[in-house]
């Protein structure tokens, strides 16, 4: 037998009208003991978090909630912090602060990188993970915050780990040729000129023999760091093979980075007699016309480079 069929039937007096206001009076009060229940687990979930918690309204960026992590972080009292917008702490323009709620709200994005505003004024770098939740009965933007400076730092470092050279400190080849592909497009776009030059050191392998390898690394730290010296700010100077540099000159003509290039080679063999060291040859080029991609460039400098080779090494050699 269903459960259905062993219910008795409905009582047929009307109910008591005291009774009902009774039980709807004793309803409405656990209603509210549960609705401050839930109210004080709220604020409890908020505050255990370490994370600054934020709630904006999405229209204005006006904040309407915080909990005590993010008014110890961005202003002096809980007052003050719920008067103000988010404009005033995140570092973006407005309109771009406005384009990134727009994708929070819309749940199609929930984890940003921003710049804050702390209440001492410094900037912070933070993670911030973002959704939408319904705040007094309107659509708002729940925040969590937590700051990334440890992460950012290290993300830096490896950065550069990975882009240098770790003998003599230049960029590496993967880094050198990458900002070589940037400058090429760059200066093809604008019509500037830019220099390249490829340099070997020569005859590397005799200095290896005769002094050992550790002189041999030493003599590269030395050259690696007068090529930095003679460089302008906006030059590029990479590692790109054992005793294989490159140097990239930016609205540079051919003419001066020749003029420049000559005075290292001097400069480098004035060294080689006075120490251990070595003589220089360097290839020369420059951008020109039929340049496509900046792989010809990197063969006309190769070419001037054996070129430099073959006519007797100390030298530079250009092939426009
Ligand atoms: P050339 O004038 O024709 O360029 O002759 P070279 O001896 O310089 O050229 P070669 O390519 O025959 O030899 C380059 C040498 O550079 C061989 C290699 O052992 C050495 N080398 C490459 N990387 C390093 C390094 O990091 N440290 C040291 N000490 N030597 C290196
Ligand atoms: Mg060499
Ligand atoms: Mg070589």
């Amino acid at each position: 037998m269903s459960e259905i069929a062993t219910m008795p039937d409905a009582p047929a007096t009307a109910p008591d009208p005291d009774e009902t206001v009774a039980a709807l009076l004793a309803e409405r009060q656990s209603l509210v003991r549960a609705n401050r229940m839930l109210a004080a687990r709220v604020d409890a979930l908020m505050n255990v978090h370490h994370a600054a918690i934020l709630i904006l309204d999405p229209e204005t960026g006006d904040i309407l909630d915080a909990n005590d992590a993010a008014v110890r972080r961005y202003a002096r009292s809980r007052t003050e912090l719920l008067t103000r917008n988010i404009r005033e702490i995140n570092t973006l323009s407005q309109a771009e602060i406005a384009k990134r709620v727009r994708l929070a709200v819309s749940a199609r994005r929930h984890h940003f990188e921003f710049g804050h505003r702390l209440a001492d004024g410094t900037v912070q770098e933070v993670d911030v993970y973002s959704g939408p939740i319904l705040y007094d009965g309107k659509v708002a933007l729940i925040s969590f915050i937590h700051d990334a400076t440890r992460r950012k730092t290290l993300e830096r470092k490896l950065k550069t780990i990975a882009s240098t050279d770790s003998l003599t400190g230049a960029c590496n080849r993967r880094k050198f040729l990458s900002i070589l592909h940037q400058e090429f497009r760059r200066a093809r776009q604008a019509r500037t000129p830019l220099a390249f030059a490829m340099l070997d050191l020569d005859h590397f392998k005799l200095i290896n023999d005769t002094h050992g390898h550790a002189v041999g690394d030493a003599v590269l730290k030395g050259f690696a760091a007068a090529c930095r010296r003679r460089m302008r700010e906006c030059d590029c100077f990479g590692r790109l093979g054992g005793e294989e540099f490159g140097i990239l000159m930016p609205a540079t003509a051919l003419g001066d980075a020749g003029r420049a290039l000559e005075r290292l080679i001097d400069a480098t063999r004035r060294h080689a007699a006075s120490a251990v060291g070595a003589t220089v040859s360097i290839g020369l080029t420059a951008i020109s016309e039929g340049d496509d991609t900046e792989n010809p460039l990197l063969r006309r400098a190769d070419a001037a480079l054996y070129l430099a080779k073959a006519n007797g090494r100390d030298r530079i050699e250009i092939l426009p």
